[in-house]
């Protein structure tokens, strides 16, 4: 690990003057500390956001939807029972995320944050395509877990159990900057890697999340997580759903559906979703919906598996919104 300065400030305008000048931001340090470790991170100055007053923290104003601080810790959105009852997919997304340490020292703007885990990105001796190198080694190389749909230049996934949950609830959030804040939603920060885009995230330069909003309208949709691993505790997504919707007199209104762990970024197909509206989400129009999400998909030589998965999972997520 290289040398670097260290600085915990606690105001929110010195944090962001420091990360002007190239510093780089640290919140629990699960993912980052590790790049590090291995050398695909060399930062200069670490800037711990952890000091930083209302960062932290969760509250829900009637008519104005849940604001979620960047700086909260993943184990404190799985834990309440407040928040478990206004958002239950929070709690069933994380429940098999990592492990109950990581979750304690992980904070939700890092989980949105956290960078792919094919590995030959983690390793540092190889200069693969998304490191500035000329090709993907996962393409012909060792490819059961990664993409088998929205790929260009380099087929990782996106690795967040939180993030499909959170946009599956149309989650915002709020960016701010040394040159003033902004607000986008959750699904735009998330770039499929592509000509001169190496990058995974749409964040600027000096730029950091402040919170995540989820609109009160969508507080009212009934929401389910569910994740394929291939051992039982401390495992990525081979494919994961998040599934949501308004249910209505039986019938389907608002539907969601995105997946995790099957494209490089959180993956949504709108047609799908509309071709459920005011559907009672049946047998046929959950199997339907499943084929029109995976639409195109073009699976790698090891990673066939996961179009079988993610139809499953993709229709049980969808019956289970329905079920008494
Ligand atoms: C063994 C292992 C298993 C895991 N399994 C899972 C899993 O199953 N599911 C899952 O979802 N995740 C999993 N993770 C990932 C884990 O959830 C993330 O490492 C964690 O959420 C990152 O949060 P952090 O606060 O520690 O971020 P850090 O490591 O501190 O930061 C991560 C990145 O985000 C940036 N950053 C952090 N906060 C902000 C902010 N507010 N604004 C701007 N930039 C910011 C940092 O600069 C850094 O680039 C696993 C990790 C490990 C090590
Ligand atoms: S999938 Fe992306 S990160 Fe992995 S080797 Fe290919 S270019 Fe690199």
């Amino acid at each position: 690990m290289n040398a670097f300065s260290y600085a915990r400030p606690t105001a929110l305008a010195d944090a962001l003057r420091r990360l002007r000048s190239g510093a780089v931001a640290l919140a629990g340090g699960t993912d980052l500390l590790g790049l590090m470790k291995d050398g695909l991170v060399r930062p200069d100055t670490l800037v711990d956001l952890t000091g930083i007053e209302g960062l932290r923290g969760w509250s829900r104003e009637r008519g104005k939807g849940l604001r979620i601080g960047a700086l909260t810790p993943l184990i404190e959105l799985e834990g309440n029972p407040q928040l478990g009852q206004l958002m239950p997919i929070l709690r069933e997304a994380l429940r098999d995320a990592a492990t109950v340490q990581l979750r304690t020292m992980g904070t939700v703007g890092g989980n949105l944050l956290q960078r792919n885990r094919c590995w030959y990105f983690r390793d540092e001796g190889t200069p693969c395509w998304l490191k500035g190198g000329t090709r993907c080694f996962a393409v012909d190389g060792e490819n059961r877990y990664h993409a088998i749909i929205g790929a260009r230049e380099c087929v990782m996934v996106s690795p967040s159990d939180l993030v499909p949950a959170l946009v599956a609830y149309d989650a915002e959030i709020s960016l701010a900057s040394s040159r003033g804040r902004r607000h986008m939603k959750l699904a735009d920060l998330f770039v499929a890697p592509h000509g001169r885009e190496r990058r995974e995230h749409a964040l600027r330069p000096g730029e950091l999340i402040t919170e995540i909003r989820i609109p009160e309208a969508a507080l009212a949709r009934k929401g389910t997580y569910q994740k394929a691993m291939d051992r039982k505790a401390w495992s990525f997504a081979l494919v994961s759903v998040a599934a949501a919707a308004r249910i209505e007199r039986g019938v389907a209104r608002d539907v969601r559906v995105v997946l995790g762990g099957i494209a490089p970024i959180p993956w949504r197909v709108a047609a799908a979703e509309k071709g459920l509206e005011g559907s009672e989400l049946d047998e046929a129009a959950c199997a339907d919906a499943a084929e029109r999400v995976l639409a195109g998909a073009t699976p790698l030589r090891d990673n066939g598996y996961k179009l079988t998965l993610a139809r499953e999972l993709v229709r049980r997520a969808l019956r289970s919104l329905v079920a008494a």
